[in-house]
């Protein structure tokens, strides 16, 4: 036996355990869900351990896990997590969007902090069966939707600063309402100059728990100064990265009359959010004109560039600065009308709607691919 490598089992489908709850709960009304306090009655589980792989997936009643407070992920951090949406049309079909984005990033966050890898075509199979399972918690009201949270936690029990010998993958899911329920409400950012999210060779570009934490007290703090969110900015050049959570674009038109949007570049800072890259994708399918998108201008350019503080000051100055919007799963758009930095506000315009002549559009043709009222690859059925 010497030498021989044996391969260990990847995440098996067919070897679904479904333990049905024996206490199914009513979905509350959808006008009462606040975004990620309801979870559906059951939740998906996968164990994996160094010695035999991934083991029994089950499909179980939602309710507490069983950790030894010795156990990595309460000392460490070792802990990534994934979001995503599932929709229901109004002929009940129930889709998610590009999930396949989903399993390829939440693969890379688990190398990234030695969390074991995955089969994602059989983790997504699972997605789809619990998602199956669950349906009638998708609300059916415009703009509702199901939030799925695939999460991975380090569970060996162990004080060690070391790849865990044992972890769990599980999913949970959350119906939500639309983020805007009232209509689109720009929001003011405080462009922090003195916490950073991120920094080159660090972990911002992955979805790892150890992310979040440290934004919480810098976040409250902008709150006491009526911000909503931080703008995460790097370096002395004050290149502004992400919003909150959220990815970040900026609209700026040039003197002939040419649109330009422009997203920060992927390098190793900013999050590679899917939202992020459906808008780009959108855009630049228009701007080449091989998709028309109504409304949106067509002389339009697409830039992932590095873009500084100073040169948002100089685009308010000139009249150039068009709009600023977040992007991601949970908002879709976020406009902003307001950055607060060294202690003055540099206003942004939000069109008379609340939304720009560019995320405007981009949000209606994203809105549409999601919900299945525009055909579209990126929506992927969710079947039994
Ligand atoms: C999840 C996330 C995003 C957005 O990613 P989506 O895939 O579009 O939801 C952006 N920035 C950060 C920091 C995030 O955690």
């Amino acid at each position: 036996m010497t030498g021989e490598v044996v391969a260990l089992p990847n995440i098996q489908p067919d070897r679904l355990q479904f333990i049905k709850t024996e206490t199914p709960k009513a979905p509350p009304p959808s006008q009462s869900l606040m975004f990620g306090h309801t979870f559906t009655d059951h939740m998906l589980t996968i164990p994996w351990s160094s010695l035999e792989g991934w083991g029994v997936p089950k499909i179980e009643p939602y309710g507490p896990l069983s950790l030894e407070p010795s156990c990595t992920v309460l000392h460490y951090a070792q802990t990534i997590f994934e979001g995503m949406k599932a929709y229901r049309d109004e002929h009940g079909k129930v889709t998610l969007f590009r999930p396949d984005m989903n399993m390829k990033r939440m693969n890379t966050s688990a190398a990234r902090i030695a969390l074991p890898t995955f089969n994602g075509d059989a983790f997504l199979d699972l997605i789809k069966k619990l998602i199956h399972a669950e349906r009638d918690w998708i609300p059916r009201e415009p703009g509702h939707s199901l939030y799925i949270r695939p999460t991975m936690i380090g569970t060996q029990k162990f004080i060690g600063v070391a790849p865990p010998s044992e972890a769990l993958l599980f999913v949970i899911c959350s119906p939500v309402g639309p983020y805007y329920p009232d209509g689109f409400k720009p929001i003011a950012l405080y462009g922090t100059t003195e916490y950073i999210r991120a920094a080159p060779g660090g972990t911002g570009a992955y979805k790892l728990g150890v992310n979040y934490a440290p934004g919480v007290m810098p976040q409250k703090q902008a709150a006491k100064m009526g911000y909503a969110q931080n703008l995460w900015l790097h370096g002395p050049e004050h290149y502004l990265t992400e919003v909150g959570t959220m990815n970040m674009f900026v609209v700026l038109k040039k003197n002939d009359g040419t649109i330009e949007l422009v997203t920060p570049p992927l390098d190793g800072m900013i999050l590679p959010g899917v939202t992020r890259d459906s808008v780009l994708a959108l855009a630049r399918g228009h701007a080449s004109g091989s998709y028309k998108i109504s409304d949106l201008p067509d002389k339009l350019v697409v830039s992932e560039r590095p873009i500084t503080m100073v040169e948002i000051q100089e685009a308010e100055a000139s009249g150039a600065l068009v709009e600023l919007f977040g992007s991601g799963t949970a908002a879709v758009i976020s406009p902003v009308n307001r950055i607060g930095y060294l202690g003055k506000d540099i206003h942004i315009p939000t069109g008379e709607d609340g939304m720009g002549p560019v995320s405007r559009p981009i949000w209606t043709e994203l809105v549409g691919r999601q919900m299945g009222t525009i055909p579209s690859d990126w929506s992927v059925p969710v079947t039994a």
